[in-house]
């Protein structure tokens, strides 16, 4: 018997090993059409590899899925962000949890982590073929399937899985048997603000913003934000891309945002911040010192002449109106995004194939038996933070069962 996992990516080699653990009679194949294997992998979490998230409850950890969350339920608990862990160490490759959870080897070192998934392949006896294409995927009469490769030549199996991630070939080998596409567009992106005076501010940050579109469903999201040279990102704002991400797609990446500056304040305490420096410095211009140690006093300048408020020069010649004005736009600050910016650290397409098609029991198509999809050909996508690599192992797992 032959199982064929088309994809070098996480996803086809956790499914190919997974398998070859369940079935260690089968011949298993990896298909690759590149000559490289796990490519984004060893380009992942800026070259370190951001491998999984330590969130061990799998109903907190669907949170984190856009698209995805109520079939991952189930799957998560069947293959954890722990046992990706578990997998990795006990095969040699020691990890670590960051303060804000996302896990790394410790090397810091993405091949680390394809160096290991390759060496436990190779353990294992799978084939490995790259610059091998798939062509055609038909329904064979005396094995279920017959692949043909961009070579010309015709494999049959037993058992296909297909792991192509976000690329188009995937998604129409997915189609021609009979699979609904939900229309692919990016997750994961920055925003574009077209107001130079703010990009003068690039490489400041605030530590906990709350932002909010005005388009799709009126959901806030918070974290912290960085000014770039050409708008804004950060957390709060990738968050905000991955659940507008068609929203978004949709309004051609136009649309206002706003921004509540200072989302761990209490309206009381931004009011009392401000009457105190008021206070305290009332021969001082304005734009500095600022009130919060959270907002720059170079983005406190720059806020104070965007809101265009007419306030007076000077800190003592506000008045209660002014002050409340203030809170006001600290609250509730509107920007315009005017498009999408590159995200460095981590990219992922939202889309695919359509959840429905798929028994999350074991990854098997609903529509065309004997089929395996897993990883992100399918309409599956996580915010940043290691949730896009967990969904390929669990799928890459479950497609064994
Ligand atoms: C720059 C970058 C950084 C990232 N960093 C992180 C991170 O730190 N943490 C995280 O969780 N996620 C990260 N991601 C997202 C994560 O890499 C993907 O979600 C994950 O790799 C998806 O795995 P996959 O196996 O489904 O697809 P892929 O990794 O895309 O693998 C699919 C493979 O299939 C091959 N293929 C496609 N079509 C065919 C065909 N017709 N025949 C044969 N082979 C084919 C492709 O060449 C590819 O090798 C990052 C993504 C990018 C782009």
């Amino acid at each position: 018997m032959t199982i064929v996992v088309v994809g070098a990516g996480a996803a086809g080699f956790f499914s190919a090993i997974h398998n070859k653990y369940t079935h260690p009679h089968d011949d298993v194949i990896i298909i690759e059409k590149s000559t490289e294997l796990l490519t984004k992998v060893t380009l992942s979490g800026g070259g370190r590899c951001n491998v999984t998230h330590a969130c061990f409850d799998p109903q907190q950890l669907c949170d984190f899925y856009p698209r995805g969350a109520k079939e991952l339920r189930g799957a998560f608990h069947r293959f954890s962000p722990e046992d990706t862990m578990h997998w990795f160490e006990s095969r040699g490759v020691p990890l670590k949890i960051e303060a804000d959870n996302r896990v790394f080897p410790v090397s810091n070192n993405a091949h680390d982590i394809a160096n290991c998934l390759i060496h436990e392949a190779k353990k294992l006896g799978i084939a490995i073929w790259t610059k091998c294409s798939i062509r055609s995927i038909t329904k064979a009469d005396a094995a279920p399937f017959a692949v043909t490769l961009s070579n010309g030549r015709t494999h049959t199996c037993t058992k296909l899985v297909l792991a192509t991630g976000s690329n188009r070939q995937g998604y129409q080998l997915a189609e021609s048997l009979g699979h609904t596409i939900v229309p692919p567009v990016p997750s994961l992106f920055t925003f574009k603000i077209p107001d130079p005076n703010l990009h003068e501010l690039s490489g400041l940050s605030v530590p906990a913003v709350q932002i909010r579109l005005s388009i799709g469903k009126n959901r806030c999201h918070q974290g912290p934000l960085l000014i770039t040279h050409w708008g804004m990102s950060g957390p709060a704002i990738i968050k905000s891309s991955a659940w507008h991400a068609i929203d978004l797609h949709r309004a051609n990446y136009s649309c206002d945002m706003t921004i509540h500056w200072l989302a761990d304040y209490t309206r009381h305490a931004i009011e009392q911040a401000i009457q105190t420096t008021a206070k305290k410095y009332p021969k001082k211009h304005l734009s500095n010192p600022s009130p919060f140690s959270e907002i720059p006093s170079r983005l406190w300048d720059y806020l104070v002449r965007h809101w265009n408020l007419s306030l007076p020069d000077h800190w003592g010649g506000l008045t209660p109106r002014h002050m409340h004005l203030i809170a006001d736009r600290l609250q509730s600050d509107v920007f315009a995004v005017s498009g999408k910016g590159t995200f460095k650290d981590e990219f992922v397409t939202c889309g695919g194939v359509a959840l429905h098609d798929i028994h999350f029991s074991n990854m098997e198509s609903r529509v065309c038996p004997g089929l395996h999809i897993v990883g992100e050909l399918l309409n599956i996508d996580g915010v940043t933070g290691g949730f896009n690599f967990q969904s390929a192992w669990t799928t890459g797992v479950l497609s064994a069962c």
